[in-house]
């Protein structure tokens, strides 16, 4: 399973990595006549309002319900008054001074100026909006709106009689933009859009007719709640039929030149795909080097009656196996989680490594029905604009599956990859970054922050606290956390194999499988994933890797200076930034190299 789910980037906007929240705004006051003024005067909650209204749905993902009551027609029109909307915020953008900004600001101004040549390039070059039918699916708004507690039920539900009306038009255009799909996200929309079909059936209704709402409002709603459900059963024939006669498939490959060009808006890091996919080869050769080591010095203690096999991989294989057996039972396994959250926080404070606010203690809950399924563990943060709602570390519970899946499961997070699941999830991993970026306010980097940082803090963390003595330096320690950081590093290898390469489904299993100890079930699932997604999976080593020769450089310029507290702390003050933004702000001699 992934560690945390992150989805393949659809329509205009991603809601990244765990959430975030932020505090007030304009916490931070700029100086009138500054370019920092110019910059919030330009790009603040107004420009965001503009934004809001061109990106409802993602509004309501984020929290931002004033446009709720919108559902948007993705057809021609719409897209050419995006382009004009982008390119404005973009001559604005380039027309500010930047060495002038501040460091919140500068930090902002790179986000923002990323994202939206991004967006830019996704709508004119990349065109998913063309090729991916899954690009278009209207239930995840509709579905958070009737769950949601922002307001009345009845002030929701008029929303979505207001959002249902265009549903039909919704559908008409995605038919008419679609062109040569490919097959493996035209499926993909077929699985999802009948799921969509369910957001607007008899729990609906129910609600409807338990609400407040006046008898007409009721009979308009069941008519427009069955035309939703046409139009959505008339796209999956049409997607169906697509799919039988889909002879001139598009590949789902992306090939070099759209996924060199995506790597560099995904990572900002500088550095090109070729290059990172050689490290991560490297990395992996290392890593294997390290994990036969350790299992050669293990041996004699688990197999003390027999030779190890010949071959390095079948060997590592059995060690592995061995130790997974080593787990917590079924019924055990939420409350180990709940002791480990209060034991991590406190190795992190006893050695000195990253300040965690006390009178903010992590929750941990059974995940809500509705939401499980998605991640086995996760941190659930309110959006930026409704700040004030709790922040949990939600948990899937097992005792629900069979016992073969229960026992693979828990042999996976077995008593030495628990702990450093937490940490990647939680402490010191994403919660710890979250609550430092809530400390420098800005709805800029918390809504369209850099996946490579925040993913890359999280397997930095793990090393971060393996490095400072967790798990007692024990073999069997390092072996199950090598195992986990070699998935970051395969995720890397496969995802430039198959989109640029040509990698095969038989050999990408087979890398997955046997040479990163894979199971069957995962190594599937990371295949359906890298069809449909590009890029993001390699968001977790390169931001690791850039994490760590930033350290090391820094460390190196501090010399006897350097404290590793501060240095976490410094780093994490900058917000969701690009980790390259971030080194110019941490290393000044290297500004303008
Ligand atoms: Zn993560
Ligand atoms: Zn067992």
């Amino acid at each position: 399973m992934n560690t945390c789910f992150n989805p393949p980037r659809r329509r205009l906007l991603q809601w990244l990595g765990a959430g975030a929240l932020i505090g007030r705004a304009g916490a931070t006051l700029a100086l009138p006549g500054s370019t920092n003024a110019q910059f919030e005067q330009s790009f603040g909650d107004a420009f965001l309002d503009q934004y809001w209204q061109r990106n409802t749905d993602g509004a309501v993902m984020v929290g931002y319900y004033q446009v709720a009551g919108v559902l948007l027609v993705p057809d021609a029109a719409f897209r050419a008054d995006y382009q004009v909307f982008l390119d404005a915020a973009l001559a604005q953008l380039a027309g500010m001074d930047v060495a002038t900004l501040d460091d919140r600001y500068r930090t902002d101004w790179a986000v923002l100026d990323n994202e939206l040549r991004y967006e830019r390039w996704q709508l004119t070059t990349l065109r998913e909006w063309q090729w991916n039918p899954a690009f278009y699916n209207v239930a995840e708004p509709f579905a958070v709106i009737a769950s949601g507690s922002y307001a009345p039920l009845e002030e929701r539900l008029r929303s979505i009689l207001s959002r249902l009306q265009r549903v039909p038009e919704y559908y008409a255009a995605a038919k008419q933009s679609i062109q040569q799909p490919t097959r493996e996200h035209t499926a993909l929309a077929i699985a999802q859009n009948q799921g969509a079909l369910e957001v607007f059936g008899d729990d609906l209704q129910r609600q409807v007719d338990a609400s407040g709402l006046s008898a007409d409002e009721k009979t308009l709603f069941g008519r427009r709640r069955v035309a939703a459900r046409e139009a959505i059963g008339d796209y999956l024939k049409w997607l169906q039929a697509l799919d039988a006669t889909n002879g001139a498939a598009r590949s789902f490959r992306l090939g070099a030149a759209l996924y060199q060009q995506k790597f560099a808006f995904v990572q900002q890091s500088g550095e090109e795909a070729p290059a990172l996919y050689q490290r991560a080869q490297r990395e992996r050769q290392e890593v294997l080097a390290q994990m036969e080591q350790l299992t050669t010095q293990l041996w004699p203690r688990y197999f003390a009656d027999s030779a190890p096999p010949a071959d390095r991989l079948d060997k590592i294989g059995r060690m592995i196996d061995k130790l997974s057996q080593n787990h917590v039972a079924p019924q055990d396994y939420v409350a180990s989680i709940e002791r480990l959250i209060p034991q991590l926080t406190q190795w992190v404070s006893d050695h000195h490594l990253i300040d965690i606010d006390p009178s903010k203690p992590l929750k941990v809950r059974l995940t809500p029905t509705y939401e499980r399924g998605v991640a086995i563990a996760g941190i659930e943060a309110p959006g930026p604009y409704d700040p004030s709602a709790p922040t949990y570390f939600n948990v899937d519970p097992i005792d629900t599956e069979s016992p073969q899946q229960a026992e693979s499961f828990l042999r996976e997070y077995n008593n030495w990859m628990l702990p450093v699941f937490i940490t990647h999830e939680a402490i010191p991993g994403h919660y710890v970054q979250l609550m430092y970026a809530n400390r420098s306010p800005s709805r800029i980097k918390s809504l369209f922050g850099n996946g490579a940082m925040i993913e890359g803090w999280a397997v930095y963390s793990e090393r971060m606290m393996l490095e400072s003595g967790y798990g007692n330096n024990a073999p069997e320690q390092w072996l199950i956390y090598w195992k986990w950081y070699l998935r970051s590093v395969t995720n890397t290898v496969l995802d430039y194999g198959v989109h640029v390469l040509g990698l095969s489904e038989q050999d990408a299993k087979t890398m997955l499988v046997r040479e990163a100890f894979q199971s069957e079930k995962e190594a599937s699932n990371k295949w359906l994933r890298v069809q449909r997604s590009s890029v993001q999976l390699t968001q977790y080593f390169a931001g690791f890797s850039a994490i760590y020769r930033l350290r090391e450089r820094v460390r190196s310029q501090q010399g006897a200076a350097f404290e590793l507290q501060r240095f976490h702390e410094k780093f994490l003050s900058y917000g969701s930034a690009p980790v390259a933004v971030i080194a110019q702000l941490m290393l000044p001699a290297t500004r303008g190299k």
